[in-house]
Formats: structure tokens, sequence, C-alpha cells
């Protein structure tokens, strides 16, 4: 991918497929097409982009109207991106267990994100966004079931396989499915260009939908009408919802599928991990698992099999599930031993006193500086006054409790481009320490008292001394029951 683009959505699609070296068997050509290599990190950016254009073509979605769409998240954070792009409101539902990164990054980007029952599964999430949008009259993406789909891994997903495999042996092609439109899109232009390929899903090996044979029943309107008997609950988050969506129920009985390989929760943890420490390649869960479904064709077929495997995400989508349970925080025994290797910036040890650069400058005030901490702690119209560091993780503790219990305050911020001409916040932080004897940041004073620095004004609240004295001053707050710790960087207090 080259050259200027004239706008994020002409970067989706287009992903590299790379040789997988010293994971695979001798003899065996094994690639992997990396999809996170799309603008949000996954495959589905494909399918935002496809729905809401064909949406846009056919009149279904009108200008500024709200999109609405169930997603186990990667097609929520797809479509937060077009949407923002394209300026519709989005709403999306998700069941509660998959991952918080995902809620979070569909808000960063400006979509509302409600949360269904983990108990209700995805079935759940489903109706809640069919219900919204009768409701409300917003636009209903239907990935499960929207043409737009499959058709957009039609035009783009398998051509891409077709140009880079061009010349070269392609044995088989390995996926796993959540709405099937990868599924879908891909194999039928597969099994058109290259009738010999054989097509691999891999599905949960607890959940095995497709692999058992008994159909979905679907409602009238193509939506499933139960659950699938053959559905638990699985590790791979984005595959096999449970019910077999339309997209895949026309993808088995179109006979496109050749081979259904069953995936263990902890072989796709295992091979997530591989590819990430013996090949450099980050991906997630799903990606993991249907490298797993590659491997076990590779293990069992001829020298000189080609084999393509699909990668749906990137791995930072996933650092709070059990891809990451043993990956430490803290450092290890053998990060302490490097640690230790040489004498300086170590926990165990009392660093040597260096001389800090803000020293010299905290000599002597002006008398500017002292009248202007004289007049700012003195003030009538702003009693509660913060002297900060603009960044500072204690600042911004106190920042945040002031603002949660509605305290009005002035934060004067030393460090920020304001104050830093002429060391102007170096000559206040001088005046302040003669004032009060005490060198630190920040510093917390109430109608003229001084309280003292981030770790007293949390205790003045949690006795009620804050509280008393906001009141004695005339300032209104929100009362609250929280322990003022609770606001400190987890670092520091993990509460
Ligand atoms: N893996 C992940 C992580 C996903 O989010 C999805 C989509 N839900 C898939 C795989 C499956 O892709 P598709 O919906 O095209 O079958």
């Amino acid at each position: 991918m080259s050259g200027i683009y004239s706008d994020i959505l002409g970067t989706v699609g287009n992903t590299p497929v790379v040789r997988i070296n010293k994971l695979a068997p001798e003899g065996i050509d094994l690639f992997a097409k990396i999809e996170a290599f799309n603008p949000m990190g996954s495959v589905k950016d494909r399918l935002a982009l496809g729905v809401i254009e064909a949406a846009e073509r056919d009149g279904s979605l009108k200008p500024g109207q709200t999109v609405i769409e169930a997603t186990s998240g990667n097609t929520g954070i797809g479509l937060a991106m077009v949407c923002a792009r394209k300026g519709y409101p989005l709403v999306v539902t998700m069941a509660e267990n998959f991952s918080v990164e995902r809620r979070r990054l569909m808000r960063f980007l400006g979509a509302r994100v409600i949360l269904t029952p983990a108990s209700e599964k995805g079935s759940g999430m489903l109706a809640k966004a069919v219900e919204l949008a009768t409701k409300h009259g917003w636009f209903l993406c239907r990935q499960f079931e929207n043409e737009a789909n499959a058709d957009m891994h039609s035009r783009t997903t398998a051509p891409e396989i077709l140009r880079d495999f061009d010349g070269r042996r392609l044995d088989y092609w390995v996926t796993g499915t959540g709405t099937a439109g990868t599924l879908k899109g891909v194999s039928r232009v597969l099994k058109k260009e290259r009738p010999d390929i054989r097509i691999v899903v891999c599905e949960p090996d607890n959940a095995p939908i497709i692999a058992s044979g008994i159909p979905q029943q679907f409602a009238p309107d193509g939506s499933p009408a139960v659950s699938h008997p053959h559905f638990r609950p699985h590790l791979m988050q984005g595959w096999t919802p449970d019910f077999i969506p339309r997209l895949a129920n026309d993808t088995i009985a179109a006979g496109l599928i050749d081979e259904v390989a069953p995936i263990k929760g902890n072989d796709a943890l295992k091979y997530a991990r591989l590819l990430a420490t013996e090949e450099g390649i980050f991906c997630g869960i799903s990606a993991g698992a249907t490298f797993a479904g590659a491997m076990q064709i590779a293990e069992k077929a001829p020298k000189g099999t080609a084999i393509l495997c699909m990668l749906p995400d990137t791995g930072e989508r996933y650092l709070s599930t059990p891809l990451f349970e043993d990956i430490p925080v803290e450092m290890t025994e053998e990060e302490m031993d490097i640690a230790a290797s040489t004498p300086r910036f170590r926990f165990d040890m009392q660093a040597p006193a260096a001389a800090r650069p803000e020293a010299a400058r905290l000599d002597e005030p002006s008398t500017d500086a002292t009248e202007f901490v004289e007049k700012v702690v003195g003030s009538n119209e702003q009693p509660v006054v913060l002297f900060a560091l603009e960044w500072c993780e204690f600042s911004w503790s106190i920042r945040k409790m002031f603002a949660e219990m509605d305290i009005p305050y002035r934060s004067v911020d030393l460090d920020s481009v304001e104050y830093q001409k002429d060391n102007r916040g170096g000559d206040i932080r001088a005046a302040l320490r003669e004032r009060i004897a005490t060198p630190t940041i920040p510093q917390i004073f109430v109608g003229g008292e001084h309280i003292g620095g981030c770790t007293e004004t949390l205790d003045a609240f949690n006795k009620g001394y804050l509280q008393d004295l906001l009141t004695r001053n005339g300032i209104a707050f929100k009362a609250m029951e929280v322990d003022a710790y609770s606001y400190l960087p987890k670092w520091v207090h993990p509460r």
C-alpha cells in the first residue's frame, strides 16, 4: 500500500499475504493473509464499508440517519470508523462478555455502545438491535444476512487472493466463520476461478454447529428462529454465534465447504502466541484458531502443498482476555536480574541524589510571584486552588475528584505553556515553597487554608475534613461515598 489516499476509507482491504517460516512443517508452503493491516485492525472493516456503501447506493440509508448493528466488536469498530468519516451517528449492541477494549474503541470513535446480558448470547444482542432499529427508525446493518457483507469479500478479499497467487499453487484456503461474510464471499469466487481449491472452515471444537449437520431454523424474515442445539460458549470471539447465520447456511447449501476443522481453545491461544514469538505476527484469538486449523491440514498434507489461512484481527484487542493472562505487568525474576546487572536506576537501591535541574530555579522568588501566590490563595471568587503540573498523575487525581464532586476550582499549571515564559512557573513554585515550606506539587488550598499535597487532600476527604472546610467556605459540592485513594493512579494504589 502506498501513495496518498483521499480519506481513511481508501485504505480498507489490500492486506498482505505473508509466508510462515518457522512454524510451517517442512515442505509445506504456508501463508497467512493478515487482516490486522486494515485501518481499524480487523477483517470487519471490509464489511463495514461494503454494507454502508451498498445502503447508500440503494437508498436504504439516508444522509445523517443513525446506523445500528449487533456486533461482537470488530464490526462495530469498523462501522465506527466508516460512520465517523461519513457522518452517520452509530449505535452498537454488544453482549457484555466481549473484551472491554472493543467497547472503549467504539466509544473513542464516537459510537454509543449498548450492552446486553451475556446470558442472552449473540441472538440477544441481535434482537435488541432489531428492537431499537424498529422503535427509532434507524438503519440496521444485518451483517448476518446482508448480501453486501459477502459481496464485499467477493469484490475485494477474493480478487486479492487470486492476484497474489496468480501462477502459484494454492491447495487450501482456511477460514473461521462468524457472519460467514468472509466464507461465502471468498469461497464462491475461489471455487469458480480455481475449482481444485479446498475450502476449510474452522469451528470451536465445543460448538460444532456446522459440523453437526443439524440445520438452523430461520424465521420468515431470514433471522435465526432459535439457538442452535450444538452451540456452547467458546473462546473465539467473533466466531460461531449461537446460530448458523443465513450467509453460512447459503455456503453450506451451495456445497462450497470441503472440510470442517474443530479447533481447541488452547490451540487458538497457543498458535496466537507462537505466531507472535516465532514469526513476529501479532494477531487475535480467532486468528490463532484459524492458524491452528491450517496447521491441522499442513501436518497431514503431502510435501509441496500450499495453504493460505485468514488472520482476522490484531492481538491488541485482547489485552484483557485469556490471551494475555500469562503476560505479566510487573518485572519477572529474569527481568529483575537484568535490571540488577548494572548499578543504577533500580528499585532495590536508592539512586544517588542527582542534581535536579529545577533546584537551581527554586532560589529566591520574585516579589511579583509572591504577590501572585498571595492573591490566588486569598481569592474569594475562586477559593479552591490547585498549584499543579499540567499532566502529572497526582494533579490529575485531584482534578478528577474535584470534577466528580462538582467542586469549582482553579488549577495553576506551573509547567504549562502559559507559565513557561521567563520561567514564571518556576518562580511561582519558589514563592509557594517559601510560603508552605514544602517543595512538592500539587499543593491544594481551600479558602486560604493550605490542605497539603495530593495524599493529604485525599486523606482530608476520607476523614470528612475537606467537606467541612468546603461547607464552612460556602462552597456547594456533591456528597460522595468513595475511598478517595481510588482516584490515585493504579500503579500507586491498586484500588
Ligand atoms: N474473527 C474475528 C475476530 C471477528 O470479529 C470475526 C467477525 N465477527 C470473524 C473472525 C469472522 O468473520 P466473518 O464475520 O466474515 O465470518
